[in-house]
């Protein structure tokens, strides 16, 4: 999509999740291009007006492209795309370096939703706004947490879900950081801070532990996402590569530590670790 036109943005209907932007087809249409991002969850497509358009799969949302007779479904999916046409809820028809091209939004479930506002005020937007920094990009630091978490008896792993803290980082991987860091997730986020505010070497650890395992996830999953399915059904995401999280009752795999992975349920959310490891 970088660098092409949009001769037309068609939309079959007036809303998905939430209404569409008012002429939202109009304001879209003619534009090119310029770049294409991610924040959290939210697609980004920046066009040569200023403007962005926000764009959220939801549970069931996805992009077709289709390039004269090739069609391709970018993207691996647990469950199966929907290719019903009747689906086919905004179509991009563009024009670029590639050629014709259309790429179709479709989503059964209509979860997803597309805004559209000034890239000069993204910030305020109201689904970007107040999110905390990417796992995987330069803001996160041990510094920076030191800043969020100073003074917090949150427990730790409360604080990493925390959207505000950090955007992006989800239930398993905090429970694999905190293994890999070898730190509880009950204890206070207060206690990886010194008195002086500043990160303690456990919290280096546990910063260089969310980037590993994010690094990890993404090597893992990827093109062979779609095997790991198991035969009865139910989603075998990345699973092989766990080292503690849905592994209940299992030998924790710290060398030479001889525990076993404990669960417990914090803020609704199932929490893996190992009790003798994890302090
Ligand atoms: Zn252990």
């Amino acid at each position: 999509m970088e660098g092409a036109r949009i001769v037309r943005l068609e939309l079959r209907r007036g809303n998905l999740r939430f209404p569409f932007p008012e002429a939202f087809g109009e304001k879209a249409s003619g534009r090119t291009i310029v770049s294409l991002g991610r924040r959290a969850k939210y697609l980004l497509i920046d066009l040569d007006d200023g403007n962005t358009i926000i764009s959220h799969l939801g549970m069931s949302g996805s992009f077709r492209i289709e390039n004269g007779p090739i069609v391709e479904t970018p993207g691996e999916f647990h469950h199966p795309r929907s290719k019903d046409e009747k689906h086919d809820h905004a179509i991009f028809h563009l024009e670029g370096p590639g050629g014709i091209s259309r790429v179709i939004y479709n989503d059964p479930r209509r979860f997803g939703f597309m805004d559209m506002a000034a890239r000069t005020a993204l910030d305020i937007n109201p689904f970007l706004y107040g999110l905390g920094p990417e796992p995987t990009g330069n803001t996160l630091s041990a510094a920076y947490l030191a800043e969020r978490f100073v003074g917090k008896a949150q427990p730790l792993k409360s604080a990493l879900l925390d959207q505000k803290n950090i955007a992006g980082l989800g239930n398993i991987y905090v429970c694999e950081a905190l293994w890999r860091s070898h730190l509880k997730p009950t204890r206070a986020a207060a206690t990886l801070v010194t008195k002086t505010g500043k990160p303690t070497k456990q919290m280096e650890l546990l910063v260089a532990s969310i980037r590993d395992v994010i690094a990890d996830a993404i090597l893992a999953g990827g093109s062979s996402l779609r095997d790991h399915i198991q035969t009865d059904g139910s989603l075998g995401y990345f699973q092989h590569s766990f080292s503690v999280y849905d592994r209940e009752g299992q030998p924790c795999r710290t060398p030479d530590c001889g525990g076993t992975v404990a669960r417990i349920v914090q803020a609704g959310r199932s929490t893996f670790y190992c009790p003798v490891c994890q302090i």
